[in-house]
């Protein structure tokens, strides 16, 4: 393995080193699995790869040869032309422990903040610098609502209820213009005209695919600069593959080309790359898309296609929902609420998409759901499965919520 850096992030715990976690060190993947491995790692930059000599030029090293080489070089996150950008702290969300001690230090001394962007990793900074810290902090959100790109409206009203409740200031429907200020950030202008203060501003706005290391080597990449992979992960050269945020994603549902870009997405695309290195074994099928967050202690998840998606993709629905404690009975220590919506296609009953809220538990039934997407379970089936109850552990059978909604959904495709 060839990597940049000594020490590698956990890269979804960013958010929490600012709030439970306390700092990018506690926030570490191990390479002790390298190590008994017995997997040598490399500490330094791929640079380019010479395909016909199968080397890859890495710096201040000899060149690395390879038989197969494996490109999983992630993403980086986008930095918007906003006007002053470049002024002292205004970060965006980069994966090193350096820069990321440092927004720790600047957040630990600042009294305002704002955050640009309301996706997942806005609205989880802002939950977490909120924690222990006397800081006013805004988020400035473009669409009309905080994770519209992942949630039905109903659920991002609510998020968004959810984190004002704890005094972060939401504005949503709003373009930040420019970041004004000398050397250092003073404040942030709206495009109406408005300017809030800000001692430090974070820029959440999302990522791009990293695929610095094939320019000049011939290996396809799409419009989106993602490095182009087949169904195997094989690139356009037969012995290079490629997994993670920096290679393209189609949908598992129309195999149109997808900009999600999530570790249990570039895990199983690692998965099965790996496995396909010297003959075929297994094949990608396309993102699903099972994502959580959390958001002042309610969970929030979600897999496959939404509502408003299924609407806008001409796909003919019927939804079912069902709500219940995850324990039973409902009075039981740390018992909380959890509610299901499931969204069935009419005439195949197929499952499409599922949306979770409530209990923290819901971080695992997402998962579940995401496996009968995978497995193109019909609401028949799902009302039939068997499913293992504890009262401490689980929802009531009788309360079940997935087979539950799956019941409610069979009523209306009867209708
Ligand atoms: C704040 C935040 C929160 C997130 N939360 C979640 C979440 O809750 N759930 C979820 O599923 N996803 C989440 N994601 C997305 C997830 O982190 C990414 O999808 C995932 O990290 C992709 O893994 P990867 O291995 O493809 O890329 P990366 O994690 O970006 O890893 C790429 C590695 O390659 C190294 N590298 C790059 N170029 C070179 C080179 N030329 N030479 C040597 N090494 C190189 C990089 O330094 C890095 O170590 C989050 C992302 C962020 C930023």
């Amino acid at each position: 393995m060839v990597r940049k850096e000594e020490k590698v992030l956990i890269p979804c715990g960013i958010p929490y080193i600012y709030g439970s976690v306390g700092s990018p060190e506690k926030d570490l993947i191990p390479d002790s699995s390298l190590e008994s491995n017995n997997i040598d790692l490399l500490i330094g930059e791929a640079e380019k790869i010479e395909k016909e000599k199968k080397v890859l030029k890495v710096a201040g090293s000899e060149d690395v040869k390879y038989d197969k080489l494996i490109i999983a070089t992630g993403s980086e996150p986008i930095r918007p032309p906003i006007e002053g950008i470049d002024k002292e702290n205004a970060f965006v969300v980069k994966k090193d422990i350096n820069y990321l001690s440092s927004l720790l230090e600047k957040i630990n001394n600042s009294k305002n903040m704002v955050i640009i962007g309301g996706g997942f990793i806005g609205m989880e900074f802002a939950d977490e610098c909120r924690k222990n810290r006397d800081i006013n902090i805004s988020i400035v959100e473009m669409l009309p609502h905080c994770l519209m790109l992942t949630f039905d409206e109903s659920l991002c009203s609510y998020a968004e209820e959810l984190i004002e409740k704890e005094g972060v200031k939401v504005i949503t429907g709003e373009r930040v213009e420019s970041i004004v200020g000398d050397e250092k950030v003073q404040g942030v202008k709206l495009a109406s005209g408005q300017t809030i203060e800000a001692d430090i501003v974070l820029i959440g706005i999302g990522a791009k695919p990293n695929s610095k290391v094939v320019e000049g080597s011939g290996i396809e990449i799409n419009q989106k600069g993602a490095i182009k992979v087949n169904r195997y992960m094989q690139t356009s050269e037969k012995d290079i593959f490629s997994c993670g945020d920096c290679c393209d994603k189609f949908s598992f549902f129309n195999k149109e080309s997808s900009n999600l870009m999530l570790a249990s997405i570039a895990t199983t695309e690692a998965r099965i790359a790996g496995a396909n290195l010297y003959k075929v074994n297994r094949v990608n099928e396309g993102v699903i898309g099972a994502f959580s967050t959390i958001i002042t202690g309610i969970a929030f998840s979600r897999a496959g296609i939404s509502e408003v998606e299924a609407g806008k993709k001409g796909y003919d629905i019927v939804i079912g929902t069902a709500e219940a404690p995850n324990c039973h009975p409902g009075c039981m220590p740390d018992s909380n609420n959890l509610k299901v919506s499931l969204i069935f296609e009419k005439g195949s009953g197929i499952l499409l998409g599922g949306e979770l809220i409530g209990a923290k538990s819901g971080g695992e039934l997402i998962n579940l759901i995401s496996g009968c997407i995978h497995e193109r379970m019909t609401a028949s089936s799902i009302a039939t499965f068997q499913m293992g109850t504890h009262p401490a552990l689980t929802a009531s059978p009788i309360a079940y919520q997935i087979s539950n909604a799956a019941e409610m959904a069979i009523k209306k495709l009867r209708e």
